[in-house]
């Protein structure tokens, strides 16, 4: 090996990055870390963390209503944003501290600096000016918000806009907020901001929201965020952004005339290789920005490798960690380990939460299985008492043919926690045969898993 200064150098202090310098420091290995913002990414510092924090606080305000019929008396319940920033502000500072002391503890560097590539072994970091040699360097440098409206009607005003991340840190909570995008962080500020009291509206360029999602849950969603009273303009794009005395208004080509007080671009994240002169180490970008690597998530350049949002496979904190442990396994540890990316579960933290593991119907039938589809929507317990007019949606869709659990959807309370267990038995190839052959855990929302004994309808690939 030529002499570098160290034997891996990491570009980027977020979910896949701090884990592969961990773990590739804890195998004897000399590692450095450069994290241009706060240890920990987005993850802790701009999205799941604080965002989960946002939910719990949103959704005390139903819970409150609904407590009126369980024989609670509440004064009349109020808010204070500040409180909520002050208090998420002090959370994350403390997650921050314990992700930077973990990573120091395992003996990596860590360099608080923006960091480019200079040739396929030599980082420069700016601030410092320096450069740092490594024999592999990985790229985890995540992705951002984009505030790109498209060229359609040659929109300005993006730069008006917030995004999730100036959310996450605003003066004061918005009287009036617009929500543009279908997506999951679209989706979780509008219930986010619509829990603390905000009047909420949504537009969305398509027809209905969380596209690639399960169509059953995609209606409920729907049908749930009407009754709250959640304003959602389909098939909608802007056609004007500006300043005003009072706030900001917007037009879209459907004719809405929109008066708000902040507006929030959730429409999708650029990856963080802009600048990053990844062409100088021989590392190829797809078109996107994204880097682009095999299965191993080696990059172009033999010696670079990338993982997490950078790479934009599939955006989420527990992918970027694993195809981190994957990265370390396969060039430290002698065993090429490729990422696996089929059957994650993953949750949208709506009020109440969609949680969803494996295939939709859809894609089912898209890749030719016979399936039949159990489906059960129902009024949750909790809810015959608090009257709210809500229900819950659970979906299996099951190989006619193997019997085997090919994707589960769930609309409902805790569907989160309950989508992380089915999870397993998807990956474990479970049946419908032995779901029923679980005795029900009563009562409780999760035994329809198990208690859906009548097929709901069978489908054939022809019928896609
Ligand atoms: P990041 O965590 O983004 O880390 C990249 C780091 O690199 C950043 O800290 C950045 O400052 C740094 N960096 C960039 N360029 C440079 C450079 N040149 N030099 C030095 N440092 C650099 N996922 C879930 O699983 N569950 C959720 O509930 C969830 N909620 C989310 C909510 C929001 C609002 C958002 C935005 C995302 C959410 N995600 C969620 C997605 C999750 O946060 C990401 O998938 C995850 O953080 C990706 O990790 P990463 O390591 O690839 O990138
Ligand atoms: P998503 O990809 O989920 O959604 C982006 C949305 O923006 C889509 O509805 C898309 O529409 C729309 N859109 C894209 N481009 C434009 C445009 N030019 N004009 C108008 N609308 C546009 O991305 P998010 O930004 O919401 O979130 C990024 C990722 O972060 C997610 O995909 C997810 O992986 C992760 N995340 C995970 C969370 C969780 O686990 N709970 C929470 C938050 C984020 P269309 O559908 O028509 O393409």
């Amino acid at each position: 090996m030529a002499q570098y200064d160290y034997d891996l150098f990491v570009i980027g202090g977020g979910s896949g990055g701090v884990r592969a310098s961990r773990m590739a420091a804890l195998a004897g290995r000399k590692v450095a870390i450069a994290e241009e913002y706060r240890m920990g990414g987005t993850c802790v510092i701009r999205g799941c963390i604080p965002k989960k924090l946002f939910v719990y606080a949103a959704q005390f305000h139903e819970d409150f209503m609904d407590s009126a019929a369980y024989g609670w008396t509440i004064g009349e319940p109020s808010f204070d944003w500040p409180t909520l920033i002050a208090n998420k502000d002090k959370e994350i500072a403390r997650l921050e501290g314990m992700y930077r002391k973990n990573v120091e503890a395992a003996g990596v560097t860590i360099f608080q600096d923006r960091a480019v590539f200079e040739d396929a072994h030599t980082i420069r970091l700016l601030n410092d000016d320096r450069k740092i040699t490594a024999d592999k360097i990985l790229i985890a440098t995540g992705n951002r918000p984009t505030r790109d409206l498209g060229t359609t009607h040659m929109m300005k005003g993006g730069e008006l806009c917030i995004t999730s991340n100036e959310a996450f840190h605003l003066d004061k909570l918005p009287g009036r907020i617009l929500i543009a995008g279908g997506g999951y962080i679209a989706m979780e500020f509008a219930h986010i901001f619509h829990g603390l009291g905000s009047k909420v509206s949504v537009l969305y360029r398509g027809e209905k929201v969380l596209r690639g999602f399960d169509e059953d849950i995609r209606d409920a969603l729907r049908d749930n965020m009407v009754k709250k009273g959640l304003h959602v303009s389909l098939g909608c794009q802007f056609t004007k952004i500006e300043k005003r005395a009072d706030g900001l208004y917007a037009e879209t080509n459907k004719g809405d005339k929109i008066e708000c007080d902040q507006i929030m671009l959730a429409i999708g994240r650029a990856p963080n290789t802009e600048a990053l002169h990844v062409e100088k180490a021989g590392v190829e970008l797809g078109k996107r920005g994204e880097v682009l690597v095999d299965r191993y998530s080696k990059t172009s350049a033999d010696n670079i490798y990338a993982i997490g949002d950078v790479t934009d496979r599939i955006q989420l904190t527990p992918v970027a960690i694993h195809e981190a442990m994957c990265f370390v396994k396969t060039v430290f540890g002698g065993v090429p380990t490729p990422a696996d990316h089929h059957d994650i579960a993953t949750a949208v933290f709506t009020t109440p939460e969609i949680g969803v593991v494996g295939m939709t119907e859809l894609r089912a039938l898209g890749e030719g299985h016979h399936i039949d589809v159990y489906k059960s929507v129902f009024r949750p317990l909790k809810h015959t008492l608090s009257g709210r007019d809500e229900r819950s949606t659970f979906k299996l869709i099951v190989d006619s043919r193997t019997d085997k659990v090919l994707g589960c959807h769930i609309f409902g309370d805790h569907a989160a926690e309950i989508i992380q267990i089915v999870g397993i038995l998807v990956k474990m190839g479970a049946t419908k045969a032995q779901f029923d052959a679980t005795v029900a855990l009563h009562p409780s929302a999760a035994e329809e898993l198990v208690t859906m004994r009548t097929k709901s309808y069978s489908k054939s690939p022809e019928a896609a």
